[in-house]
């Protein structure tokens, strides 16, 4: 019987950074490949605002000197750097008290600046010693896999200020609390991005600058190369159906396509909602159970002016308590107005997930109040978005892993299940969580599936 003919060589589910570079590399290669995206608009988890007449990013937003593959997609289209502005004192609201600091650790108490940096070198370490692109492998990846990185700190760190800072930084680059990621997973991520200093810095670090005008447009600039003609919007995938020859992939409003490869750039929890003819492999099925989002609520607050930089302020700001932490100058470059951008995240996003808006919104202005003083209560413009209740992303900023998952399941994270392969941010071993991760993971996928239809006929 003959098959079905070919739509496209490639097909491609999910038009973030990850799908788009895949398409991007396919396309350049001289195969033809599709885009199908569910959301009306390309960029994923990246996504444009609008505060005080600017535009700011909702989603993804830095770029740190080590993200070679975006800082050379924003130069290709002459978009600019600012830099994050970080000039002054930032504040630590520990214990019911707010304090000034400089430089990355806050003002604590002395035993626990000592256990800080104590704990900071030995996880630098841990994280170092592991294979980045088999981080399962590692001696005692079964002992780091059973344990959450809060009943490691339980375990291995003894003063109260030095566990609240480190559940500080586990928030801030997980979105999540210490008891929800495996130890082993905390270490793989760090290591893919050459450590946690590197994570939780401004300069030379992921936090270093921004995108004039936002990130979120340079996913639209890439769906420019990619070519408009070949992306669909607007249409979900659902089901995934293989055969000798190809994949027939079943769309939104009954369509079909049908391509020698496919190639899923999306986050493996959502990978989970997809039916598949034949059922996935049984390991990859149950890396998709177990790979959950984590939980941020992304909110910018404006103000008349940048009323902390005449008192000496940063603008940045972490609090044991929150929930509103951490904080950043989110000023645009060239404007009078001052903005106060951050994160409800982990417990506090759930917990503000479900409560009303204005709840939410004078929470926000409560902790800002708290921290910068009375003129942080009036606001001019306020703008937020809960990626929890985002259909097509289901959290962020990326997919995690609880103890167990890593050992017993990453290890197919990027192996292809028949004619269909994996990109996405989770599945980069460089920079894994960032977009730098995500480009990096559809270069990968592209060169995959470019290298098997040169070997099939
Ligand atoms: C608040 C926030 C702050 C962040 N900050 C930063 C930062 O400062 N710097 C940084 O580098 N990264 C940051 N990130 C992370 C970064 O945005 C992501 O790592 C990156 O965008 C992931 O890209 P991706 O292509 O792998 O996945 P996604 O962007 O999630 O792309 C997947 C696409 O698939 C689509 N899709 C889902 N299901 C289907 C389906 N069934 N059919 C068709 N399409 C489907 C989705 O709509 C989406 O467009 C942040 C994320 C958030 C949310």
């Amino acid at each position: 019987m003959m098959s079905r003919p070919y739509d496209v060589d490639v097909a491609v589910a999910g038009a973030g950074f990850a799908g788009l570079n895949t398409a991007l590399a396919v396309s350049r290669a001289g195969r033809s490949v599709t885009v199908i995206e569910a959301r009306d608009r390309v960029g994923g988890r990246t996504k444009p605002g609008h505060l005080a007449g600017s535009v700011v990013d909702l989603g993804g937003q830095w770029v740190g000197p080590d993200h070679r593959r975006l800082l050379a997609l924003a130069a290709r289209h002459r978009v600019a750097l600012e830099p994050q502005f970080d000039a002054g004192a930032k504040l630590i609201d520990y214990q019911g008290q707010v304090r000034p600091y400089t430089g990355l650790i806050p003002a604590l108490p002395v035993l626990a600046l000592l256990e800080v940096d104590r704990v900071m070198k030995r996880i630098e370490r841990m994280a170092a010693a592991l294979a980045a692109s088999a981080p399962w492998n590692a001696p005692d990846a079964a002992a780091l896999d059973a344990v959450t990185v809060a009943g490691w700190l339980d375990a291995h760190v003894r003063t109260k200020g030095a566990r609240m800072l480190m559940a500080v930084a586990v928030r801030a680059v997980f979105s999540a609390e210490p008891a929800e990621i495996s130890m082993l997973f905390f270490l793989a991520y760090l290591r893919a991005s050459g450590g946690l200093e590197p994570l939780v810095s401004v300069r030379g670090g992921a936090q270093q600058d921004r995108f004039r005008g936002g990130l979120h447009q340079l996913s639209e600039r890439l769906a420019d190369e990619v070519g408009r003609g070949r992306l669909r919007l607007s249409t979900p995938l659902l089901a995934v159906e293989q055969d000798m020859d190809g994949v027939t992939l079943r769309l939104g409003g009954g369509d079909s396509l049908r391509a020698r490869r496919v190639v899923l750039a999306l986050p493996p929890a959502l990978l989970g909602r997809l039916a598949g003819q034949p059922a996935w492999p049984a390991l990859r099925a149950g890396l998709n159970q177990r790979m959950a989002m984590g939980s941020v609520i992304k909110c910018h607050v404006a103000y008349a002016t940048p009323f902390w930089r005449a008192r000496g302020l940063a603008g940045e700001a972490v609090s044991d308590r929150g929930p509103f932490s951490p904080i950043f100058d989110g000023t645009p470059e060239g404007v009078s107005h001052g903005v106060l951008s951050g994160f409800l995240e982990g417990e506090a996003a759930r917990r503000f997930t479900v409560a009303p808006p204005a709840i939410r919104r004078q929470a926000v202005v409560d902790t800002l109040v708290r921290l910068f003083g009375p003129p942080a209560a009036s606001p001019i413009d306020y703008v937020e978005n809960d990626w929890l209740a985002e259909e097509w992303s289901g959290g962020c900023y990326a997919g995690l892993m609880a103890p167990a998952t890593m050992t017993g399941f990453g290890p197919v994270i990027r192996q292809p299940a028949g004619l269909v392969h994996f990109a996405g941010t989770e599945t980069a071993i460089d920079a894994t969580g960032y977009v730098e991760g995500a480009l990096e993971s559809g270069e990968r996928a592209a060169a995959e599936v470019l290298d098997a239809l040169r070997s099939t006929p």
